[in-house]
């Protein structure tokens, strides 16, 4: 059997998603290959993907392709070792530089983790300034109207910081698979 097809045999692309911590959702994920992508623009098939927002698709061993860039040989080269297949390839992609790889990789979702966490931090503060600046506004005029207009402005603040919050522990639900 050809290397390729011992591949999409083994896994579906919901492996190599959980595998590389991709966050995915209704068999929609955010796609890694046009920049920051909040619309989760990319559909996931069982063997395959394709991107509504910048039309990149392809099957499972072309997603590793483009995630690590990586040629197809090497893609399957890594592929094999990550998930321990055991299949017999050309071994173009050495183990080392294949641990390299994933090294460089823990880092960055590390990195977008941490940013994440911190714009949502930034933002519930953000959110009790502006509450707190409201009810200022509202004790200086001692005015009905500024009052009601507080009660709106903190009301959309804690519907955002609902919905930050839910998409943290989608994100966390994701990676316990
Ligand atoms: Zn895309």
């Amino acid at each position: 059997m050809l290397v390729k097809e011992a591949i999409k045999q083994s896994l579906d692309m919901i492996d190599i998603l959980n595998k590389y911590n991709i966050r995915y959702y209704k068999k929609m994920c955010s796609c890694p290959f046009h920049g920051k992508d909040k619309n989760y623009s990319m559909q996931i098939n069982e063997k395959s993907f394709y991107c509504h927002a910048c039309g990149k698709g392809g099957d499972l061993i072309e997603f590793v392709q483009g995630l690590f860039h990586l040629g197809f040989q090497e893609a399957m080269d890594k592929i094999n070792i990550d998930f321990g297949l055991g299949i017999q390839t050309r071994g173009v992609l050495k183990k080392n530089e294949i641990e390299r790889l994933n090294r460089e990789y823990e880092i960055k979702v590390e990195k977008e983790l941490q940013e994440k966490l911190r714009k949502t931090n930034e933002f519930i503060k953000m959110s009790d300034e502006f509450r707190e600046l409201g009810r200022k506004i509202a004790e200086a005029a001692k005015d009905i109207t500024y009052y009601n207009w507080e009660l709106k402005v903190s009301d959309i603040a804690k519907m955002d910081i609902r919905r930050e919050i839910l998409d943290l522990e989608m994100e966390e639900l994701n990676k316990e698979g």
